[in-house]
């Protein structure tokens, strides 16, 4: 039934010591539907998980229902971009890409805490998760100055380093393929299990409620109910992160990352 699962269960099975892993799902605003499914199941486990919410997409039946999840202390609220939209017009796919500077990132970047505080309050927390998993160091440098301290990519993206901005990359993408495919579940099953054997930091794994069918959610259920039952398991939300999964970077040169 969760056969996916087994070198999981081995890797934590063997652990010397606790594994932490955190989840961040992405893009609520969209589908409320899939998104109450997803958080049953995090409430159903006692897990934890990041909710990065679009800021305009937010709306006051959302925010009702959001400000009840995060009450419970499980779920947790931070920003995803401003409006999600690809604003590039050539190369990658970007919300806060190279086209707009400073001043208009930090105008979109506070334009949106003002909506999120608006319709959250202190639910907010001061995180960011950029659309597509991708900025620059304007974007970096504008999230400092409104008081963001930890910014969410994947972990391929390389960390800008700078002093007052720590990192928290995903290291599973749930929907992850390659070469135009997606990966099998037994294949994202030992891409978690390599990272928990390699237990140097937490396993976080990026999700996305508005495109999990009821079988890709079945599949999660899993995932949760094993972190929740397994001894060597720990559940943790990003600003509770350990140090080993939130990197400063500190040796880059902070001043080399605008532009
Ligand atoms: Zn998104």
């Amino acid at each position: 039934m969760s056969a996916w699962l087994d070198p999981v269960r081995a890797a934590l099975d063997s652990a010397a010591s606790p594994v932490t892993f955190w989840f961040r799902d992405d893009d609520a605003g969209w589908d409320d539907g899939a998104l109450d499914r997803l958080l049953d199941r995090c409430h159903q486990h006692s897990v934890h998980l990041d909710l990065a919410v679009i800021p305009v997409e937010l709306r006051d039946d959302l925010a009702v229902s959001l400000r009840d999840h995060a009450a419970t202390g499980l779920v947790h609220l931070h920003q995803h971009g401003f409006c999600h939209r690809n604003h590039e017009t050539e190369g990658r796919t970007c919300e806060f890409g190279p086209s707009r500077g400073r001043a208009q990132q930090q105008q979109d970047l506070a334009d949106g805490q003002a909506l999120l505080r608006g319709h959250l309050g202190a639910f907010v927390e001061p995180v960011f998760t950029p659309p597509w998993n991708r900025c620059t160091g304007d974007t970096a440098a504008a999230l400092v100055e409104l008081g963001i301290r930890v910014l969410s990519r994947d972990s391929t993206a390389t960390p800008f380093g700078h002093p007052s901005l720590a990192e928290a990359p995903i290291t599973v993408d749930w929907f992850a393929s390659r070469k135009g495919e997606r990966l099998s579940r037994a294949e994202v099953g030992e891409r978690i299990a390599a990272q928990a054997a390699d237990g140097s930091s937490p396993v976080g794994v990026m999700l996305h409620h508005a495109v999990t069918d009821t079988d890709e959610l079945a599949l999660i259920d899993q995932l949760m109910a094993l972190i929740d039952a397994h001894p060597m398991a720990v559940s943790s939300s990003i600003v509770r992160l350990p140090a080993s999964g939130l990197s400063a970077a500190a040796d880059v040169d902070a001043s080399s990352s605008a532009g």
